[in-house]
């Protein structure tokens, strides 16, 4: 089954402070977008993977993936845009299929992985596309919550205790058989965070295997420092 990965890196975002792009902060000397691309192809089950930079990194990235079944595109304004572009590059502008069989001929699977989840491990992808693979058209890996959840006011004060059993924090990569992705971008507006969030809004079904904790986001410096400790541990 032919199973492409989408990863949207094009964010100018430098809150880690590093004075470059998240995706492009390095991680014990690699950076966690190469990490994340890394992880996904040592799955065995991604063929290829297209990823979304900011336009003065294109260069930079290109020689990051040279040699590795890596297309590297300009992302757009937004996080929905550079996902729209890289859809669009896989399977032809406005979803427009380039074979005029059913299925067209472009990847059966698509994933859309963060760039900042540079520690997700190899199995939990192919558990990812395992599930697209067996009939479900939209699978998010999700984790329970740990912590006690409260719904507060807008000063703060708790308005109530929420049930946290049926709730879950979700992950990436997220898998979807392509059309189902095509139609929930076709669908969409321009500020998409979610991209399983799109597909519940076209009334699709959207299921859950099981998250991993390694799979978690870099998103503060705290994160990366984490995600250092962890990858001394697993190389000593
Ligand atoms: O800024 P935010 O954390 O919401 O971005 C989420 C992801 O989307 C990041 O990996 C970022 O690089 C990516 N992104 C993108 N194109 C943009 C903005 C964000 O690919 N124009």
């Amino acid at each position: 089954m032919n199973v492409a990965a989408i990863v949207p890196a094009a964010g100018s975002g430098v809150r880690l402070g590093a004075g470059v792009p998240k995706a492009f902060v390095e991680l014990a000397g690699v950076p966690i977008v190469v990490r994340a691309v890394q992880g996904l192809l040592a799955s065995g089950v991604v063929d290829q993977v297209v990823v979304a930079v900011p336009e003065p990194l294109l260069a930079e990235a290109c020689a990051l993936f040279a040699g590795d079944p890596v297309l590297v595109i300009v992302g757009g304004q937004d996080r929905t845009t550079s996902v729209r572009r890289a859809l669009e590059v896989l399977c032809g502008a406005h979803g427009r299929e380039r074979s005029a069989g059913p299925e067209g001929d472009g990847p059966r699977v698509v994933l859309v992985h963060d760039a900042a989840r540079p520690l997700t491990p190899p199995a939990l992808v192919a558990s990812v596309v395992a599930s697209v693979a067996a009939g479900h058209g939209a699978v998010v890996p999700a984790l329970p919550l740990a912590d006690t959840v409260k719904r507060v006011d807008a000063v703060g004060a708790v308005e109530s205790t929420v049930d946290r059993s049926a709730l879950r924090a979700v992950q990436t990569p997220q898998g979807f058989r392509r059309e189902v992705l095509q139609r929930a971008y076709a669908a969409a507006g321009e500020s998409a965070t979610d991209d399983a969030g799109l597909v519940e809004a076209l009334g699709e079904r959207v299921v859950t295997v099981p998250g991993d904790a390694r799979a978690f986001k870099v998103t503060t410096a705290w994160d990366l420092r984490i995600a250092e400790l962890l990858l001394g541990e697993e190389s000593s």
